[in-house]
């Protein structure tokens, strides 16, 4: 009854982008949410892969008290302790070179998208040059990004978007092949393509993306956003390939649910891109923020979650193929670490998800017909069992 009301509360509000669950979420603690009306809920969504850590992770809080008592914000005009660390810590995880730091996924596209530009621009003289895509990838909401998202529907109605974008198949050198031409800039790929439907890279793929893109000096991309963080048990999804990409983008699990994206060159991006004026943000990389990345960077070594998540991804791929192999409606299991999905079929993945809901398990859909899982990184084998029960209700 209190929900009704405050879900018609915010209807008169809130701009309808979105065709919200019928629940409002009041407080969580560990892996479980509570709604307004104190129903218990195991979080398997995660605030869409953020909250890597839960809900009150011991330590996170603390930190995040702290910095609101010292500083929150004084713009990229001055240094601040904070960013110091948190780019570092960064800069550690990936072993690569340089980081800016964003307040989201998208505007950390954005400014992979100018560096790969800039990079050409300085190494020929001239702009006018070409990115290429993949068909169902997903790089966020603003006109740049929206530019190299593959996905017809997201597009449509905001065209003419960004030119000089190709698009080539995910998983298919030749068709990345066919799209290089003398402008190309840069390529730009998720790793793990998660929107699109939960689809991990072939190693033969990245490989190939790796030396192609080296022939040519070519700047590689990774989107990590989503898959990266620890989400497959390696800080960056593509430190399981062994392909280390020129440019890479982090933002959902980076901060653990405050608001912070980056994109992180390696030595050769940096060098030769974005300079002092090129590029900004008001915002970005504040100490607030900031606070949070470097924490959660030593919350994840303290707490050894990367090997947790190593650990624990066999139970997990064992419950979901248990679940595959019992319910017709599962076609089949696909992704990496903590970022699964099943493939639904003969009943909208919708249906499932509400179900689910009403069960007291969050999961969410990728794609026209993936449920999406990606809890928690600190999820043990009893949050496994209880979702694989709950699953194995809604999907009867
Ligand atoms: C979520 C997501 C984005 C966009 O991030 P926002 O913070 O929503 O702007 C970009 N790329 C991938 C792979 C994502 O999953």
């Amino acid at each position: 009854m209190i929900m009704n009301k405050q879900m018609a509360d915010a209807e008169l509000s809130i701009l309808h982008t979105y065709n919200r669950f019928p629940v409002v979420f009041e407080h969580g603690e560990g892996c479980y949410l509570y709604d307004s009306e104190g129903k218990k809920y195991l979080d398997f969504a995660a605030g869409i892969a953020v909250n890597s850590l839960g809900y009150h992770y011991p330590g996170y809080d603390e930190v995040l008290k702290g910095q609101i008592d010292k500083l929150m914000h004084i713009s990229n005009l001055y240094y601040n302790e904070p960013i110091i660390a948190a780019g570092a810590k960064l800069v550690e995880a990936s072993g690569m070179a340089k980081v800016f730091f964003t307040n989201s996924g998208t505007e950390a596209i954005e400014g992979a998208l100018k560096s790969a530009k800039k990079y050409a621009y300085t190494k020929t003289g001239h702009a006018d040059h070409e990115i290429i895509a993949m068909n169902h990838s997903f790089h966020g909401r603003s006109i740049g990004a929206l530019s190299v998202t593959g996905t017809a529907h997201y597009r449509e109605p905001f065209e003419p978007l960004m030119g000089g974008v190709r698009f080539a198949d995910f998983n298919d050198l030749e068709s990345v092949k066919a799209q290089i031409n003398e402008k190309t800039c840069a390529v730009i790929t998720e790793v793990v393509q998660g929107e699109g439907g939960i689809y991990p890279a072939a190693a033969e793929f990245l490989q190939g993306l790796r030396q192609i893109c080296d022939e040519k000096d070519i700047l590689l991309i990774f989107d990590e956003i989503q898959c990266g963080m620890g989400r497959t048990g390696h800080y960056f999804a593509w430190q399981d390939y062994g392909v280390q990409p020129d440019i890479m983008t982090c933002a959902k699990a980076l901060g653990c649910g405050v608001p912070v994206g980056a994109f992180v060159l390696n030595e050769k991006a940096a060098k030769a891109s974005l300079e002092p004026g090129d590029h900004g943000t008001t915002y970005g990389g504040n100490p607030f923020v900031c606070a949070a990345v470097s924490k959660v960077f030593d919350i994840y070594r303290q707490e050894r979650i990367l090997e947790h998540v190593q650990e624990l991804t066999p139970y997990l791929e064992e419950k979901l193929e248990m679940l595959a192999a019992k319910h017709d409606c599962v076609q089949t299991r696909r992704g990496k670490g903590f970022m699964q999905g099943l493939v639904i079929t003969g009943r909208p993945v919708g249906e499932v998800v509400k179900k689910a809901l009403a069960e007291g398990l969050l999961v969410i859909s990728a794609g026209k017909d993936v449920l999406r899982l990606v809890p928690p990184l600190i999820i043990t084998k009893e949050h496994i069992d209880e979702m694989a029960e709950i699953l194995e209700r809604c999907l009867k």
